[in-house]
Formats: C-alpha cells, structure tokens, sequence
C-alpha cells in the first residue's frame, strides 16, 4: 500500500487527487489531509478515505472538524504548525497542493522525508526554488510536477539529456479576457475575472490565468524546475489547452504533450510514477477537434510576463517578491482595492522599489530570508495599493 498525505485536500487540486484515489482505495494508506474553511469537505474525504489524521489550518475551525470527526478515531488537529507537523509523518507520497506561499514550509518538511513530493503549489518553487530543489537533493526526495505544462515538458524529457534542449515552450490559454478590447480591461469585475474557458480550477489561479501572472509564475517554475536559462523558455498562446507544453531539441525535433485539460492526468502521472496507469481522463479524438491554434503572447495585454523574464534575470530573493506582491495585489483585487490592470503595476512598483533595497537579489535563499522577504513585499504591496487605490 502507498502511504499518502494530502496538503490541501479540499481544493480544486486536492479533490482530483482525492477521486483517484477514491477510484483505487485498497492501494493507499491516507496518512493525513489537511484543509482550510471547508472542514465539512475535510471530514467527509477522512472518513471515507480511512485518513489518520485531518488538519484545518484555521484555529477557530478546529472544534467544528472534531465534532465532524467524533467517534471516528481520526485524530484532528489545526492551526500552521499542525499543517507542519502533518508533513513529518512518513509517507511516500506527498501531494502539495496548497494555494499560495503557505505551502513552502509543509513541501520543505515533507522532502525531509527522502519519498516523492507531488508538486502542485507553484508558490514555493518561484519564491524559493534553489532551496526547494537543494533540500530535495539533500535527502534524496523526488519532485514531481503537477502543473499541466511542467508534468508536459517532465514527461517529453524522459530519455533525453537535458543538455540536448534548446527551448522549452509551455502554452497558455490566454484566460477569461483574452479576446477583450485592451480598454475594458481596466473594469474587468472580480466575477468576469473568475471563469475560465477551459479549464476548472480554485478561484486565484483562475483570476491569476486571466491576467497570465499564473503563466508568468510557470516560466519560473520552469526555470527552478528544470535548471534552464530564462531565454529558453518561451510561452505560446493555445486556445484549445490541448497541447501542454513543447521541447526542442538541438536537432530541431519537437516533443509535444498533448491531453485533454484535466489535471487527474499530470495528478495521477505523478501518483503513479515512474509508471503509467489507466486514468479516467477523456480520450482526445483529434480528428473530430480538427485543429489546433498557436498564437505569439501579446505582452501589452500581459505584462505579467515581462516581470517574469525581469525576475528570473534578478535571481536571488526576487521570486519571492515577485509572488508575494502577487499574492497581495490579488487580495487587493478580490477586495475591489484596485482595479484587474492594477495587479501587474503593483507588482512592478514593489519589484522595483525592493531591488534597490540592499541585499534583495543578492541575499542568500534561506527560509528565514525567504519569509522576512516575503513578509515585508506584502507590506511594500499594501503600499503601492495604498497610491493606487
Ligand atoms: P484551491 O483554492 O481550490 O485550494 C487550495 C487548498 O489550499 C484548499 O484545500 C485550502 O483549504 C488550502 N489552503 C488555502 N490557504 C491555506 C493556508 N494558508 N494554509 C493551509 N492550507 C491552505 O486551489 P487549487 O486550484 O487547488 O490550487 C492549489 C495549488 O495548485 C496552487 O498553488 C495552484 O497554483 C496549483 N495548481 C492548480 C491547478 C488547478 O487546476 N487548480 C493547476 C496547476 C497548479
Ligand atoms: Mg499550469
């Protein structure tokens, strides 16, 4: 039986997750799933996922997640550092699928553990990829990709000698706005900003696709991820989130991934590494779809993606700048602080105003660096708000 631990098991990610293994329940052993507000969601999946142990990361939820769970003999706990402490328990596998910055420590603590890290939380490899990727080298853990493009360009490189690539390009599906007068832009309402075409996620990641700051956070992730220079790492707009990602080789030879837009796939390609297993994803019917589009990023329309390619240039502590001024600048969104064009001027005026501060992109990418950065870009973030709003 495979020991697992879910971090975020209640999201949008954690669900998918939570299916296949629903689907296959005699081959797991659910150590622990943690969650946030949902603790009704929480203590359904426990129960009938036969967890040991279930986490809210919000204190005042704790006794309503033991009342859900009494008689069960599934020990409850809650607060940041029981999520923690969640990670400690030996596994052997680890989905990390919380939202945001705060899945850094519990992903840290899990490599501890030498198994597999299932990666969804994007957050922590752009604030602290060498770290993240130096701890798992140092106790022997594996990281794998569960993002569609990153679990893409990690599949079309199997076999192959990274020092044989030439370019990884990942696609975009250019979001809820991508066919909308640059002018309206500006007005764009939280609720026009939360829907996505294609694709059926948690509400920030669809909001941050729409602005294409989730694709500026990838082309870091990939660099982290994949130890490739900046410049060889490209984004192609694709409508269809069909084609995941690209790889070109030195002989010009390109390696497509191609699905269809349900992440069970790079979910279940993860759980099931280093094999493959049937998975209850649609079958494309190629023919039938016809054809398939590629267009260049308008980067006017996306500026996200520019502050990428300024921070992967930077290096040190700017990822975790860049993401916490994101972080920030999106709650500012969803609270009508600012405006939907607003975010990527937030980020910019805090990315600026924190690299001439000393030590910025040079410090040394520790936790503790990581965190006191990530602390004082959310109050820097507050600040440009504060201009803004
Ligand atoms: P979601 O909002 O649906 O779920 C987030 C989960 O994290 C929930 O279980 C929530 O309770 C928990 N959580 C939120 N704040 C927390 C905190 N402070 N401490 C502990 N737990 C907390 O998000 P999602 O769409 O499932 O995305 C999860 C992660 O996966 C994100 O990093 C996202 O960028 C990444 N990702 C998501 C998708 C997708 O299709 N949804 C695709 C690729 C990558
Ligand atoms: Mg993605």
């Amino acid at each position: 039986m495979k020991r697992v631990t879910l971090f975020g098991a209640t999201g949008s990610i954690g669900q998918s997750a939570i299916d296949l293994i629903a689907r296959d329940q005699d081959a797991y052993d659910v150590v622990a799933l943690t969650g946030g507000r949902n603790v009704t969601q929480l203590a359904h999946d426990a129960k009938r996922l036969g967890a040991k142990l279930a986490v809210t990361c919000f204190d005042d939820c704790f006794a309503e997640l033991k009342d859900l769970l009494s008689g069960t003999g599934i020990e409850v706990a809650a607060g940041n550092e029981a999520i923690a402490d969640a990670a400690t328990r030996p596994v052997d596998w680890t989905l990390s699928a919380i939202v945001g910055a705060a899945g850094l420590v519990p992903g840290l603590k899990a490599l501890e553990l030498g198994n597999t890290l299932a990666l969804a939380n994007k957050e922590s490899l752009v604030t602290a990829g060498p770290l993240l990727m130096g701890e798992a080298q140092r106790y022997g853990a594996t990281i794998l990709p569960v993002d569609s493009e990153h679990s893409a360009v990690f599949q079309a490189l199997v076999g192959e000698d990274i020092s044989a690539v030439e370019r990884v390009i990942i696609t975009a599906s250019g979001g809820a706005f991508r066919d909308w007068p640059m002018e309206k832009l500006a007005t764009a309402t939280l609720a026009e900003a939360s829907s996505h075409p294609n694709w059926d996620m948690g509400q920030r990641i669809t909001i941050d696709s729409a602005s294409m700051f989730n694709k500026a956070m990838e082309l870091i992730e990939t660099k982290e991820f994949f130890n490739v220079p900046h410049q060889m790492i490209e984004v192609l707009v694709h409508r269809e989130s069909m084609v995941h990602a690209l790889v070109g080789f030195h002989d010009g030879g390109l390696m497509a991934h191609v699905g269809p837009p349900d992440m069970r796939h790079a979910i279940g390609y993860a759980l099931h590494w280093p094999t493959r297993a049937q998975l209850p994803v649609e079958r494309l019917d190629l023919a039938k779809i016809g054809q398939l589009s590629f267009e260049e990023p308008d980067t006017e329309r996306y500026p996200a993606l520019e502050l990428a390619h300024q921070v992967m240039e930077q290096g040190g502590l700017s990822g975790a700048i860049f993401n916490a001024a994101k972080e920030r600048a999106l709650d500012g969104f969803i609270a009508s602080e600012i405006g939907f064009l607003d975010m990527a001027r937030v980020v910019e005026m805090t990315l600026n105003k924190m690299s001439s501060e000393l030590g910025v992109t040079t410090g040394a990418i520790t936790l503790e660096n990581v965190l006191e950065t990530d602390r004082l870009a959310r109050i820097r973030a507050g600040e440009a708000i504060a201009t803004l709003g």
